[in-house]
């Protein structure tokens, strides 16, 4: 998927769950990381950029290992109240990121269990007319449950 799409999509889910915009901003920025640390083709030069397109910078226990301590802080240490908000942005920055790796997995194979078992379907190509159109399904998909869930 495109960066806009991953952003809305993921914005979109996150604010339908916890309506909080400042949460669906924060796990917008994280839905770009695993594409954000692979650098561009322009970096690094095409064939070195995709031999590392969607490998271990997409592998969801990077996102999942801290999303899990930080959701434990508590118990880890007395000292979790100090990070307040910077364990509620590094929270959501994971979520981001691992529903970009579930929104890629939409269009490709990525890394699951292990970072060269990759698993996925591919209903689109990136940046094609079906990618908006799904993206435009899933959000209209998301507005329905939600007023399903709130009414
Ligand atoms: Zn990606």
């Amino acid at each position: 998927m495109k960066w806009i799409t991953h952003e809305v999509v993921t914005g979109v889910v996150v604010f339908a769950a916890f309506d909080d915009p400042l949460l669906a901003v924060y796990s917008m920025a994280g839905s770009i990381i695993p594409d954000r640390v692979e650098g561009s083709p322009g970096s690094s030069g095409w064939s070195s950029w995709r031999s590392r397109h969607r490998g271990w910078s997409h592998w969801p226990m990077l996102y999942l290992l801290p999303l899990l301590l930080l959701l434990r802080l508590d118990e880890y240490t007395v000292y979790a109240h100090l990070v307040g908000e910077l364990r509620t942005i590094g929270i959501f920055l994971c979520l981001g990121a691992l529903l970009h790796i579930a929104e890629d997995a939409l269009c490709g194979k990525v890394p699951f269990i292990l970072p060269w078992q990759k698993i996925g379907v591919k209903l689109f190509k990136v940046g094609s007319f079906l990618e908006y159109l799904l993206a435009l399904v899933i959000v209209l998909s998301v507005y329905v449950l939600r007023l399903l869930w709130t009414t």
